[in-house]
């Protein structure tokens, strides 16, 4: 703007002012006395529409409507910009078009004097591009891309502005913490536009819920947040509450397929959780966390125990920051074996964490605080370091070489670093890439399969093994994972859990082993406690197993001395021919007793129990062929048993006894295809002889039937 110091040369020479004029390249208007227009430039006529003649002696109102300068010694009031001798008019200003269009301006004042007299030039710059790409920041700075609600910066604001109404005016605010629930499994397989579009619906189901007052934000992929402002009482907050697990539960179309999302929320309220926002938001996510440990789709209150949780929390991570400088970590290895020949061919390794201060730390709790504050970094390449060396010191010993497999955690195994970091352990600790094994759970690949996909195929590279982890919890489908280099599949604790009595969990069992053995990989069991367990899906083809039943995880010496012992797996002795075993199941041990002594006098193998849960495992160990069961007992109803049997193992022949003939129940089982017969009690000897004999016949011929 030097420009402007050139007003006495403007006197000296009219040509000189005529042609300074023109050389701006913005619209110029100079205004004399009363405000009228002395001129323009050309660059004025193209901007606003008018021609010069149009304008000269007409008041400046006319193109500036506000906040022109009335008086000339205005001017002299406000600070001249420095050098210039101009002046920046402070405030927001509007210039009209010919024709009225409206259009910002940030216009540019300076005095001068001209043969006329004082007046005023005004350069003038149309602004509207600048506010609109700076109103574009902010609403980009402020609003989350996809759905257009608020992100946090907004949602602290507003937080912010609701609590000091509140404060005036003794009300309260709620903060609605949302987390959906399972919400990446949900979307996985969908593409981009389907998951858009499923967030944005999301997005409307959770503004339709609240009033126009309160604020939907979100803070990110499955994370929303509500404040709800001008609440009388705490419990006015569950009623909104109701009303969003109604509408986030109302089932999504995707695709042909209809799903239904839950979510979790926890809620912090003003001024009792809190009294400043990033307390209110930090102790609803709490809350929220608390709702989810609870699991079932609910909502939790926080509370001052809440609070104690923090605190030993924060006690814990500030613990966990030293745990491996102060050497209070180790890695426990855990045994795999095979379930045809009994050897163990593998083993899991396992952090442990001993804390002076808070003793044994479950991996369950301080694994995921390592995730989020990125402390899993360093921690989980200390234990691949530590699980390569051993493996390797174990092979020099004189070992048979085989696997160890290092889980890794979704942080780790996004972490750009990782293929570096694992061949240089690898060379490091001499140890052949094909003896390392990785874990990766289920629901990191599904998170975004496009880039696991890749990442995988890099790690498979290297040559280690891969194997997926905690199969079946994640939703998935396996004919996503087709594509993916695994080796090996570890079906979760929890279906080999209710194996043996569940035919639910045994169904899925059974149909993860097929399914995995079509996609050529292994099937490995964890968690395998007890002997039926074992059986039970050993028999149905599952490759290997890891659980308590053989070992524990052990530390690095003592699990190297089991490899010295070779120790291997032993199978339940399986009977060759025809099986002839019967399992007797009554809660009246005489009855038992009777029954079993004629039974074994006939020559059969008898299996006894008075408890459902002891059949179910006598039935996964044995080959049992018939079994008799009363149909009252304690515990689980004999029908209810049966049926269970019936689907775990359909080539039993089922008797069902009671002393009461309740036609009704009787009907149901038969129905059901629960029992082959009923008998009722007390029975002759000769009756159950005859009659054991016949569901013999019957079991041969329907033998088949079973895998
Ligand atoms: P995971 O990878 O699924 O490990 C198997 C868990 O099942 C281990 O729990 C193991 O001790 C337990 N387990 C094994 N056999 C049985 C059994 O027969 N019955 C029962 N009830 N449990 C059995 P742990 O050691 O508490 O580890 C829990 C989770 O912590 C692991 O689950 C894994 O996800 C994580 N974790 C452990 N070590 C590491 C590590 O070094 N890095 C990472 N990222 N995660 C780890
Ligand atoms: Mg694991
Ligand atoms: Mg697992």
């Amino acid at each position: 703007m030097e420009k402007f110091n050139v007003t006495s040369q403007l006197r000296q020479s009219e040509a000189m002012y005529h042609n300074l004029l023109e050389s701006f390249p913005d619209p110029v208007i100079i205004v004399g006395d009363k405000q009228r227009i002395l001129t323009v430039n050309r660059r004025f006529e193209t901007v606003f529409g008018y021609n010069r003649s149009e304008v000269i002696g007409r008041p400046v109102e006319m193109v500036i409507p506000e906040h022109f300068p009335h008086r000339l010694d205005y001017l002299g009031e406000c600070p001249l910009n420095p050098g210039t001798g101009s002046m920046r008019h402070p405030l927001d200003i509007f210039a009209l078009r010919k024709g009225g269009d409206k259009f910002p301006i940030d216009i540019n004042l300076s005095p001068i004097e001209t043969v006329e007299g004082n007046a005023i030039i005004a350069t003038i710059r149309d602004i509207s591009e600048q506010k609109q790409n700076i109103a574009q920041l902010e609403y980009q700075a402020n609003h989350d891309r996809l759905t257009g609600l608020p992100n946090r910066n907004l949602l602290e604001d507003r937080i912010g502005q609701a609590l000091l109404q509140a404060e005036r005016f003794q009300q309260l605010v709620a903060v609605l913490f949302i987390d959906l629930d399972r919400f990446e499994f949900f979307l996985a397989g969908l593409n981009h536009d389907m998951r858009n579009e499923i967030v944005k619906n999301i997005a409307s189901r959770l503004q339709a819920c609240v009033r126009k007052s309160d604020t939907v934000a979100r803070l990110g992929d499955d994370v929303f947040v509500i404040a709800l402002s001008h609440l009388q009482e705490r419990e006015d907050a569950a009623k909104v509450i109701q009303k969003i697990q109604n509408s986030v539960n109302h089932p999504v179309e995707q695709g042909l397929q209809v799903s239904e999302i839950s979510c979790y929320i926890g809620i912090s309220v003003y001024p009792k959780d809190g009294r400043e926002v990033r307390t209110l938001l930090k102790n609803a996510e709490v809350a929220m966390f608390r709702a989810k440990e609870r699991g079932g789709s609910c909502f939790q209150y926080f509370t001052d125990e809440l609070s104690d949780r923090i605190e030993i929390r924060m006690t814990m991570e500030r613990c966990l920051r030293q745990a491996l400088e102060n050497k209070e970590m180790s890695v426990h290895y855990q045994p795999q074996m095979d379930l045809q020949t009994g050897r163990m061919i593998g083993c899991e390794a396992l952090l442990r964490w001993q804390n002076p201060e808070l003793g044994a730390v479950s991996p369950g709790i301080f694994i995921p605080m390592a995730e989020r504050t990125g402390l899993i970094i360093p921690i989980g390449e200390w234990v691949l370091e530590k699980a390569c060396m051993d493996n390797k010191r174990w092979q020099t010993a004189g070992h048979p070489p085989m696997a160890v497999a290092v889980n890794l955690s979704p942080r780790q195994f996004w972490d750009p670093g990782l293929v570096k970091t694992i061949t240089r352990v690898l060379h490091d600790s001499g140890l052949e890439s094909r003896y390392l094994e990785l874990e990766i759970t289920e629901s990191m690949v599904m998170r975004d399969m496009e880039n696991a996909l890749a990442m995988l195929r890099e790690l498979k590279e290297l040559g280690v093994q891969l194997s997926i982890d905690d199969f079946g919890t994640g939703y998935s489908n396996l004919s996503h994972l087709k594509s993916f280099p695994f080796d090996k599949l570890k079906m979760d604790i929890s279906f080999v859990r209710d194996v043996t009595h569940d035919p639910g969990c045994a169904a899925i069992a059974k149909s993860i082993i097929a399914m995995a053995h079509n996609l050529n990989l292994r099937v490995i069991a964890e968690g395998i406690e007890t002997e039926g367990q074992l059986s039970y899906l050993r028999l149905r083809g599952c490759d290997e197993m890891q659980g308590f039943y053989f070992s524990k995880s052990l530390p690095s010496r003592d699990f190297e001395r089991l490899l010295a012992e070779g120790r291997r797996l032993e199978f339940p002795k399986e009977s060759k021919g025809p099986d002839i075993s019967v399992l007797v199941i009554d809660d009246e041990p005489k009855i038992i007793a009777i029954m079993a002594r004629v039974l074994r006098q006939e020559g059969y193998r008898v299996f006894s129990t008075t408890k459902a849960d002891e059949g179910f495992e006598l039935l996964a160990t044995n080959r049992i062929g018939v079994i008799l069961s009363d149909l009252r007992m304690p515990g689980m109803d004999g029908i209810e048993f049966l049926s269970r049997v019936s689907r775990l193992h359909p080539e039993t022949v089922r008797i069902a006894m009671s002393g009461y003939a309740d036609m009704d129940m009787v009907t149901e089982a038969i129905n059901r295809g629960a029992i082959y017969k009923f008998l009722t009690k007390p029975l002759g000897n000769e009756v159950l002889r005859q009659n054991i004999a016949k569901a013999f016949q019957h079991f041969q011929i329907s033998l088949p039937h079973e895998q």
